[in-house]
C-alpha cells in the first residue's frame, strides 16, 4: 500500500510517500480501507519527536479515520465487507479497572490509533474491532474524519470534566483549532456563554458562526481584559486550555470563583507558573484532561446525528501531500480540522 511515513523525527520534510507493508490485522481487528484522515497536533508531537515518549519507526500518523471496511475475521457478525466506518481513536486494554469503569482514557496502557501505534495516513488502516462505528447517514467521508479526537476531547473537558451548565460563562481559547471549533458547539449546545480567542478577523467571524457570543482577537486585545468586559468583572466559570505558556496565567486569572480550568495540551509551551493565590482564594480547580472514553464518543456520535453539532473542515489535501498539511497546522492558517484524502 501507499502510506505516508516518517523513518526519522524532525520537520515535514521527513514525512515520506512511499510503498509500505499492507498491515495484517489479528483476529481481534479489521482492515479498514482508508478515504479520509484528518489531522491532529498529535501528529506533530509525534513528527517531532517527544522526550520519554517512544514512537514506533517507521511510523504513520493519523488518528481520526473513516473508510470502508476492507476485511473481517470470519466469525464476525455484524460488520461486513464494504461498510462505511469512522474509527474511534483510543486505544484501552479493555480488561483492567479503568477500562472496565468506563475511563478508558486512564489505562495504564491507553494510547491512540496513530500515535502509539500506525494510523491512517495510509490507503490501509487495521483497527481492533470494538473501535469501529458505522459512518453517520449523510456524512462525508472527510466531515467524518473530521470530528472524532477533537469533538471526543472537547466535550470530555467541558461536560465530564468541567461538568458545565446551562448560563455558565465559558472561555475558549485558539477558536481556529480543532478543540476550540469543537468547544465552542458543546459550551453553547449546554447552555453556555462562550467567550472565545482567535488571530484574525475571519477567524473571529467564523468563531461567531459557531456560536460564540462574544469574540477576542487575542493579537490585538488582552484576554484578561476582554473577559472582564464581558462578565461584569465577574470572570469566567471555565477556562478550555490548549495553549500552555502563552496563556496559561491569564487563563488562571480569568477565572470566576469556584472556577474550573481545563487542560489538555501547551502548544506554545509547558512550562508555566501558576499564582496560586488565585487557586486558593478564588476556590479554582484545574483538571488535565487527555481525550476521553469510547463511551463518550458514543454520546458525541449521537449528537451528530441529531445534527446538534456540525463538522467544521477546513481543507482537504491528498494524502501525498501530508507534509503541506501540516505545514498549514504548523502555521495556523487552518480554522477546524485539516482532512487528508485518499
Ligand atoms: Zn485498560
Amino acid at each position: 500500500m501507499k502510506a505516508i511515513r516518517f523513518h526519522r523525527h524532525g520537520g515535514p520534510e521527513v514525512l515520506q510517500y512511499e510503498d509500505a507493508p499492507d498491515p495484517k490485522p489479528n483476529a481481534d481487528e479489521v482492515l479498514v480501507r482508508v478515504k479520509a484522515c484528518a489531522l491532529n497536533r498529535l501528529d506533530l508531537w509525534a513528527r517531532n519527536g517527544l522526550p520519554n515518549v517512544q514512537i514506533p519507526l517507521p511510523h504513520i500518523s493519523g488518528s481520526d479515520i473513516s473508510g470502508v471496511v476492507e476485511w473481517v475475521p470470519d466469525e464476525e457478525k455484524e460488520l461486513v465487507k464494504g461498510e462505511e466506518v469512522i474509527v474511534n481513536p483510543g486505544l484501552g486494554c479493555g480488561r483492567c479497572e479503568r477500562c472496565l469503569l468506563g475511563m478508558d482514557d486512564q489505562c495504564k496502557r491507553y494510547t491512540i490509533i496513530g500515535y502509539g501505534v500506525d494510523g491512517g495516513y495510509a490507503e490501509l488502516a487495521k483497527v481492533p474491532r470494538t473501535n469501529v462505528l458505522p459512518k453517520p447517514e449523510g456524512m462525508s467521508f472527510t466531515e467524518a474524519a473530521s470530528f472524532p479526537l477533537v469533538f471526543l476531547t472537547a466535550y470530555h473537558m467541558l461536560v465530564s470534566k468541567a461538568r458545565v451548565l446551562a448560563g455558565e460563562r465559558v472561555l475558549v481559547l485558539g477558536a481556529g483549532s480543532g478543540v476550540g471549533s469543537a468547544a465552542i458547539q458543546i459550551a453553547k449546545l449546554f447552555g453556555a456563554e462562550v467567550i472565545a480567542t482567535a488571530g484574525n478577523d475571519s477567524k473571529l467571524a467564523k468563531a461567531r458562526e459557531l456560536g460564540a457570543d462574544h469574540v477576542v482577537d487575542h493579537h490585538k486585545q488582552d484576554i484578561l481584559e476582554s473577559v472582564r468586559e464581558f462578565t461584569g468583572r465577574a470572570g469566567v466559570d471555565v477556562v478550555i486550555e490548549h495553549v500552555g505558556k502563552a496563556t496559561w496565567d491569564k487563563s488562571v486569572r480569568s477565572l470566576a470563583k469556584g472556577g474550573r480550568l481545563v487542560t489538555c495540551g501547551a502548544t506554545t509551551g509547558a512550562d508555566v507558573a501558576t499564582d496560586l493565590r488565585y487557586v486558593f482564594n478564588r476556590e479554582i480547580t484545574i483538571y488535565g484532561s487527555f481525550m476521553g472514553s469510547k463511551g463518550e464518543l458514543l454520546r458525541v456520535v449521537e449528537l451528530f446525528k441529531s445534527r446538534r453539532l456540525k463538522t467544521v473542515v477546513d481543507s482537504t489535501f491528498e494524502l501525498a501531500r501530508a507534509a503541506e498539511a501540516q505545514k498549514r497546522m504548523e502555521k495556523g492558517e487552518h480554522f477546524g480540522k485539516i482532512v487528508l484524502t485518499v
